[in-house]
């Protein structure tokens, strides 16, 4: 039986997680389950899962929550320090990090301090702390599963050579909702149409960094440090069809693929089980219909977020901290209706410039680098549009 900790189930990879652990009753076990403010969503989830412990972390929602709500044996910790707490407890043997932000910074580097196998979805982490992280990790002897589906993916495909044969990792991105939208018409984009993600169902911040491609962006950054290799072998494929989650290419031309119909599932049914494979909830290709996969170069003309990933990915240091905390604060601020969708680049980009990057060993210059970005990215101001008198 395999005690997992859940940081973030209420959430998309949360629950899709549980999904996973419900169809294997005799393998896995959710002894710790977290969210930040939904409560009700908490408490429905232990009482079908029964864990041993359940965590608030957002300090406000947790002064209101009632604990005699929980059913007996589960235990009730407040606050953001429990996530830590949980991640190293001894009876946990996988922590699936599945927090959206940096919020998932420090119980990921409690439990790879404590050796732990950590599923990690939360790629932000690994964008602002990435070789800190995988160092801590080797240090420790953690052993570090990516749940992100390209780099799961890529994880899969590498497997079919040894690391020298390989000549460069391809990551495929769906293109978002505005794949074939023009400049003018990304100008004018509103929350609704960016919250629309044509292939996969997911938490609002993820669905409009993948509107932006900034998600891919975070993602060539994350792929640069969890697997080691330079950005310039690292190339970003358009495929509209999400079916193909990423590609290896080796040194003889030979490309291994690994597919399956988009579902968060089955990447994260792999890291909680690996190294074996069994079968689980995901949804599986049906051979009896007709499949049409096609493939683009990504432009980063087109898609600039692109080129702020290559840029953070080849500089390193403080720089990941600055892209992904600027992004955080612009996509808050486009949430909330503040800036235009392509406000959210400009800002990033603008706060970037700003940055002189540094290479600190350590993690607090890192979390400076952040909080700097974070305050420069609520000051920021979109540029003034010329007025268009409306048509009469
Ligand atoms: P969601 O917004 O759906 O869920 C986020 C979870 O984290 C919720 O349980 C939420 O609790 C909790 N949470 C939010 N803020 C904090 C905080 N400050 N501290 C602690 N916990 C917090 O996000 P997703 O599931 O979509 O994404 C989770 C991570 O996985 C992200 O890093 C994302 O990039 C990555 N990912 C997601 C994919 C997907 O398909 N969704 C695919 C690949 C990667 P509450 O419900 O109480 O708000
Ligand atoms: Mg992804």
């Amino acid at each position: 039986m395999r005690q997992i900790a859940i940081l973030g189930s209420t959430g998309s990879i949360g629950t899709s997680a549980l999904d996973v652990i419900r169809r294997h009753p005799d393998r896995l076990s959710a002894i710790a389950l977290t969210a930040h403010r939904r409560w009700e969503v908490l408490v429905r989830q232990a009482w079908e899962f029964r864990p041993r412990f359940v965590a608030l972390s957002d300090p406000a929602a947790a002064r209101k929550a009632d604990p005699a709500q929980l059913p007996p044996g589960t235990s009730f910790l407040r606050g953001s320090d429990a996530l830590s707490e949980i991640a190293v407890h001894e009876d946990v043997d996988t922590v699936l990090v599945a927090i959206v932000g940096a919020a998932g910074l420090r119980s990921t580097w409690a439990a790879a301090e404590q050796g732990k196998t950590i599923a990690i979805a939360n790629k932000e982490t690994l964008v602002l702390a990435g070789p800190l992280i995988v160092d801590l990790a080797r240090r420790h002897r953690a052993t570090l599963l990516p749940v992100d589906s390209e780099h799961s993916a890529i994880f899969q495909c590498l497997s079919a050579g040894r690391r020298e044969e390989v000549a460069r990792i391809i990551l495929t991105a769906s293109g978002g909702p505005f794949r074939t939208w023009t400049r003018e018409e990304l100008e004018q984009a509103t929350v609704e149409q960016a919250l629309q993600h044509p292939t996969w169902a997911m938490g609002p911040k993820i669905t409009i960094d993948s509107a932006t491609m900034m998600n891919k962006a975070l993602e060539i950054v994350e792929a640069r440090w969890l697997f080691d290799f330079p950005p310039e072998r690292i190339t970003v494929v358009i495929h509209p069809q999400s079916i193909v989650h990423s590609l290896v290419e080796f040194q003889d031309g030979a490309v291994i693929a690994q597919m399956s119909p988009p579902d968060m599932r089955l990447p994260i049914q792999f890291a909680l089980f690996y190294p074996d494979r069994l079968p689980g909830p995901a949804r599986k290709m049906n051979w009896a219909v007709p499949y049409c996969l096609e493939f683009e170069p990504a432009d980063t003309e087109r898609f600039p977020a692109l080129r702020l990933g290559y840029r953070v990915a080849a500089a390193g240091g403080t720089a990941g901290a600055v892209l992904n905390a600027a992004n955080e604060v612009a996509v808050e601020r486009f949430l909330r209706r503040e800036l235009g969708f392509l406000d959210i680049l400009r800002l990033v980009e603008a706060v970037l410039d700003e940055h002189k990057v540094e290479y600190p060993d350590a993690l607090q210059p890192l979390l400076d680098a952040d909080a700097w970005a974070r305050r420069r990215a609520r000051q920021w101001h979109p540029p003034a549009r010329a007025y268009s008198a409306p048509p009469l």
